[in-house]
């Protein structure tokens, strides 16, 4: 009887793939890697698809996958009925780029402020790379990437909680990447500063470009760039590492 090989279909997801750096990484990814992509949101379905929409026109595939990454129970369940919907599947790339703000000062900020930005960035990284990790390690072959921020590594008064949850992945990241390192899977993080998005839509960035040594804002795509590079094999050297993204300030 012929051996039939059944080639596994490789995947790659994006969290908060709907809009702004996720979005930019998901039409990167499809015009640089052959990766189906899944394009994770929370609850902006109508975004989702739009990105959907340019990773097809980008000539790339897709699929969209609503589920909230500060859900523990719900990350698992959903990740578990995908896993069995599609057997002959590896998630090889994981980008963790879900995140939100809630700034405020230290001392008058909510506990709900507090828990909900750790919650979705470093409680978020726990669920979903935890979730996917032993199949990456079966698979010999991974690439997880983080997204922080400047704000993890120099610390932003204003956003403890988020200064927190980024510094925290910040040291997962480092973590990880040296127990799994041998089965050929590589843990980065990808830190930008000012990135032009619904994030940063309120600040003035006309006041803040002047801490910025390149005196403007980055691109989503100017993100996106990067993290495509690291989800390929040609960033396979390349583990435990923390990549500043933010047009030259200093952290
Ligand atoms: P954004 O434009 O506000 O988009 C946030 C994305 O995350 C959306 O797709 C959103 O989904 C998704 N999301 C939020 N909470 C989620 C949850 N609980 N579960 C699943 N998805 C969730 O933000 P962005 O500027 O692109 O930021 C992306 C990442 O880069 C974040 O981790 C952020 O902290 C980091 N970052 C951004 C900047 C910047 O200047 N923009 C700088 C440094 C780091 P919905 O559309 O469904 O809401």
């Amino acid at each position: 009887m012929e051996d039939k090989k059944v080639e596994k279909q490789k995947y790659a997801l994006v969290t908060g793939g709907s809009r702004g750096i996720g979005r930019a990484i998901c039409v990167q990814l499809a015009k640089d890697l052959d990766y189906h992509i899944i394009i994770n949101y929370n609850g902006n379905k109508k975004a989702a698809e739009e990105t959907l929409k340019l990773v097809e026109e980008a000539g790339g595939n897709g699929e969209i996958l609503q589920f909230n990454v500060a859900d523990a129970e719900g990350v698992k369940s959903i990740l578990e009925a995908w896993h069995e919907d599609h057997k002959e599947a590896v998630i090889e790339v994981v980008i963790n780029n879900a995140g939100i703000t809630k700034d405020g000062l230290f001392m008058w900020m909510s506990p709900e402020d507090w828990s909900s930005v750790i919650d979705t960035s470093l409680n978020g990284f726990y669920n979903v790379t935890n979730a996917l990790i032993q199949k990456l390690l079966v698979n010999k072959y991974g690439r997880i990437i983080n997204m922080v921020s400047v704000s993890g590594l120099k610390g932003t008064p204003g956003q403890t909680n988020y200064s927190a949850a980024k510094g925290a992945v910040i040291g997962a990241t480092k973590a990880l990447a040296q127990e799994v390192a041998k089965r050929n899977v590589t843990v980065n993080a990808v830190a930008p500063g000012f990135i032009k998005t619904d994030m940063t839509k309120e600040l003035n960035e006309q006041e803040l470009r002047k801490m910025i040594p390149a005196n403007r804002f980055g691109t989503a795509e100017e993100v996106a760039h990067t993290v495509s590079f690291l989800a390929s094999s040609k960033s396979s050297y390349i583990t435990g590492e923390i990549i500043n993204i933010n047009g030259g300030i200093y952290s």
